[in-house]
């Protein structure tokens, strides 16, 4: 039975990645910051399957005593400060955390098992400005704040961890991907939980900034089979995952509202104040050398995902079921 180590597996992707590796008969392992929460966490319902370890990412004694307690075989780094308010608030524990704690973990496992195969959760984010459309691997990284530098930190240490110490160090380039379990703070479940209450009755008007801002958006459980995937090949190496398609914000409250049976022109208000800079570079993915290369294929449609958050969101706010499934 291979063991798998997880870093941020309270997360939204930690959460689908460990369902993902129990029902492929791995022994999963995760760390979280505080395991005292875990009983209303997104792995609640996972508890029982799978060993939590309480870890400080800015701990490097604390990684290589895990690693030689558990000796994964595969160690996935989900763990990060990723909340919007999180890009630029406090940049010296996001470095840290996003960028000095993968450098950490690279080298307690050079030291430990350097046989053991690793996954970096990096981001589109590093692109920034980049002008060229769409992103793909070669394209020129261009951050512009400081969760995406520390991003490209951990990126560029992974790629040298690979070439100098030939270890199986993998990045996958993560475009925007969202479930039922994503943050109420990110834009999509805002709308889909919001539609749910606007359908009960509970409120009745949505504040959003710009509604033509576009996304490449996927679901979060075909982008952690993307992650497992790299880890199995003959050679590590760095992937883009993303669907290459975008859609604009104004089609997400379309999509959400409809499938209740609702206008969006009817509950959706500006407001000016929710607009961010604009960004001129669209921000799109070319999965192309993944799709080729590791076979992976996104297997839901944005109707799809957006169908899924929204009868989710009905539930919670029914009372159906807990505020994250
Ligand atoms: P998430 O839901 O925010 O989960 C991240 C986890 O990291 C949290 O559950 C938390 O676990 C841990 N964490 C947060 N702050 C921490 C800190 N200061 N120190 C140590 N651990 C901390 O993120 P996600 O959406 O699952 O994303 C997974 C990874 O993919 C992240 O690295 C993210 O940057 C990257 N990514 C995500 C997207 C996306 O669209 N979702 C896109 C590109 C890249 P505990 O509280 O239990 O410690």
């Amino acid at each position: 039975m291979p063991t798998a180590l997880i870093t941020g597996i309270t997360g939204q992707d930690g959460s689908y990645l460990a369902e993902f590796l129990l029902a492929r008969g791995y022994h999963v392992v995760g760390t979280s910051r505080d395991t005292r929460q875990l009983g209303t966490s997104r792995i609640r319902h996972l508890v029982r399957d799978i060993q939590v370890e309480k870890m400080d990412l800015l701990m490097q004694d604390e990684m290589q005593v895990i690693l030689e307690k558990r000796q994964p075989d595969e160690v996935y780094n989900l763990a990060a400060r990723a909340y919007g308010s999180e890009l630029y608030g406090e940049p010296v524990l996001t470095g840290e955390v996003n960028g000095l704690a993968a450098a950490r973990m690279l080298e307690a496992i050079r030291v430990v098992n350097p046989g053991i195969h690793f996954f970096q959760a990096s981001s589109s984010e590093m692109y920034g400005r980049s002008n060229e459309v769409p992103q793909d691997e070669r394209t020129r990284f261009d951050p512009q704040n400081p969760y995406a530098a520390a991003k490209l930190y951990a990126h560029c240490l992974t790629s040298i961890y690979r070439a100098s110490y030939g270890m199986f160090a993998c990045s996958g380039i993560l475009f925007n991907h969202e479930s039922p379990r994503r943050g109420l703070e990110f834009v999509t479940r805002k709308i889909t939980n919001s539609a749910a209450k606007i359908k009960l009755g509970l409120i009745d008007k949505l504040e959003l900034g710009n509604l033509d801002s576009r996304r490449d958006w996927g679901y979060a459980g075909d982008v952690v089979h993307a992650m497992w995937l790299m880890l199995q090949q003959l050679a590590a190496d760095d992937y883009v995952i993303a669907t290459g398609e975008t859609h604009s914000v104004r089609e997400l409250c379309e999509l959400a509202f409809s499938h209740l049976g609702l206008n969006y022109e009817d509950h959706v208000v500006h407001d000016i104040k929710l607009m961010r800079p604009t960004d001129n570079t669209l921000r799109v993915g070319d999965p192309s050398k993944a799709l080729r290369l590791l076979g992976w294929r996104p297997t839901l449609t944005f109707k799809g995902l957006i169908g899924m958050m929204v009868e989710s969101d009905l539930e919670i706010v029914k009372g159906n079921r807990a505020r994250q499934p």
